[in-house]
């Protein structure tokens, strides 16, 4: 059930304040990670929301979307794609910037890590303002493949990322808590 999953990733997330700066509440998943059974499940749960076969490729944001990510492609039968910082990658890229708060940030994924038509679910851990997500969504719409959802742990809904994701059009954003 959603609310016993639900149960069970809170009491597996450690919220530590003031990390990485001040006012921000990180959400430290290490204890869930570490927790053979909740991660299986965890995993579990984000195959589950789309059906066998639904989803050819997953792109897992760095660095987190990496360690969730790869496990719900290998049991959704889907390719992964690590979509990256700037500067990581060794082939040719793509690239979208984001505004932070303070600057901006670039993601990237190779330039042929997607078909044209091929349907893709972006993961990652924490949905805060949307940013990185939306910027996710913009590289594989530009590489010519279709964002079936964004998939994530959990979401801060304070900070209406969600919100962000919905004025794209199209995409499915779901959070297990
Ligand atoms: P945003 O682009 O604002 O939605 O931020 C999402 C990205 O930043 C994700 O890759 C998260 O891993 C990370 N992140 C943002 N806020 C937090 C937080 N409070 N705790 C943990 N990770 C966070």
């Amino acid at each position: 059930r959603a609310a016993d999953l639900g149960a069970l990733i809170a009491a597996r997330v450690r919220d530590v304040p003031d990390y990485p700066q001040p006012g921000v509440v990180f959400k430290d998943i290490t204890p869930l990670l570490a927790d053979a059974g909740a991660f299986g499940q965890v995993v579990g749960a984000v195959v589950a929301q789309y059906g066998a076969g639904a989803v050819d490729k997953v792109a897992g944001i760095e660095a987190r979307g990496f360690i969730l990510g790869a496990p719900v492609a290998d049991r959704a039968g889907a390719g992964f794609v690590p979509v990256r910082k700037a500067g990581k990658l060794p082939s040719q890229v793509i690239a979208a910037s984001y505004d932070l708060e303070y600057g901006s940030a670039t993601i990237e994924v190779h330039a042929d890590a997607f078909t044209p038509g091929e349907r893709v679910l972006i993961v990652d851990d924490v949905l805060a303002t949307g940013g990185t997500a939306r910027a996710a969504v913009e590289l594989v719409r530009r590489a010519g493949a279709t964002v079936v959802g964004v998939s994530v742990l959990l979401e801060l809904a304070f900070l209406h990322g969600r919100e962000r994701l919905d004025a794209l059009g199209g995409v499915e954003t779901r959070a297990l808590l």
